[in-house]
């Protein structure tokens, strides 16, 4: 039996990107494959120390390489947080009695990393969908050979373009690329913005957005002083961000700059 490990299930705002606003089922998984230096996520260090060893959990198609950690084993091991190993059936259930019980019409899966888990997910947006919800897709926007198994079962993918001068980390240029092409009907941008963004990076996510067609929206995501770990990197200057925006609205046809809206509302 697939099982996955998934840190939460709860219902909120979404309080990000094109859906802000929209109240959503959230389910996120246990794990990442990078280790950015602004992330907030507690659930995202739990399979750090695992992800490496793909052929061992044999879920993931992506090579090694595309996991990044600068880490020891012990200390990721020191980082590990609670999760339920969940069923397909036990986390559809939970979902969907959540979603009738709030009146939310869509689902987030979201991380970590949730395509680390794309059989689960396999088996799980479908039952999601009967259930008459729309299935939402966060994901940090590496993993394309997992996105074309699951992209028919998604209805909406909120993809990050990883910026190496924002994560610190190596970049992905070429697994973005690859990854937005995979569904950009589906498919919105987000790029986390700090003190440390380098427009030269920068408008290289722009111009890989604009190098798909249809119209992709691209989100420019400030990152705001609670969201940033004590002692990391601060948020972007405004001088900086009217730059960006100026950037991406002279090649992008759907422009937004939007920091994360659920902090500010007193929502999960
Ligand atoms: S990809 Fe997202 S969840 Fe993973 S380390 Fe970066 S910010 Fe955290």
């Amino acid at each position: 039996m697939i099982t996955a490990e998934i840190s939460e299930i709860f219902v909120s705002i979404q309080g990000e990107g094109l859906y802000c606003g929209q109240k959503q089922v959230f389910l996120r998984f246990a794990g990442c494959n990078l280790n950015c230096v602004y992330c907030d996520e507690p659930a995202a260090h739990v399979k750090r120390c695992q992800a490496p060893f793909y052929g061992h959990r044999s879920q993931v198609i992506g090579c090694k390489s595309q996991v990044t950690s600068h880490k020891s084993q012990e200390e990721l091991r020191a980082e590990r947080t609670n999760y339920r190993e969940m069923s397909v059936a036990s986390a559809a259930a939970e979902v969907i009695q959540l979603a009738r019980k709030n009146r939310a019409k869509a689902v987030s899966l979201t991380g970590g990393e949730p395509l680390l888990n794309w059989g689960f997910i396999m088996k799980l947006a479908p039952a999601l969908r009967k259930a008459g919800l729309a299935v939402h897709l966060e994901t940090n926007g590496i993993f394309y050979r997992e996105l074309s198994k699951v992209k028919n079962l998604v209805d909406v993918v909120a993809m990050d373009i990883k910026l190496p001068s924002s994560t610190g980390q190596k970049p992905f240029w070429r697994e973005h690329s690859e990854f937005i092409k995979t569904a950009p009907e589906k498919t919105f941008v987000k790029v986390v913005l700090t003190s440390k963004t380098s427009l030269h990076d920068f408008t290289k996510a722009v111009k890989l957005t604009a190098s798909v067609p249809g119209i992709v929206p691209f989100f420019l995501q400030p990152a705001t002083r609670r969201t940033l770990p004590a002692g990391a990197v601060r948020p972007p200057t405004g001088v900086f961000l009217e730059k960006a925006c100026c950037e991406a609205s002279s090649r992008l046809p759907v422009v937004r700059l939007l920091p994360q809206q659920h902090p500010k509302w007193g929502v999960k």
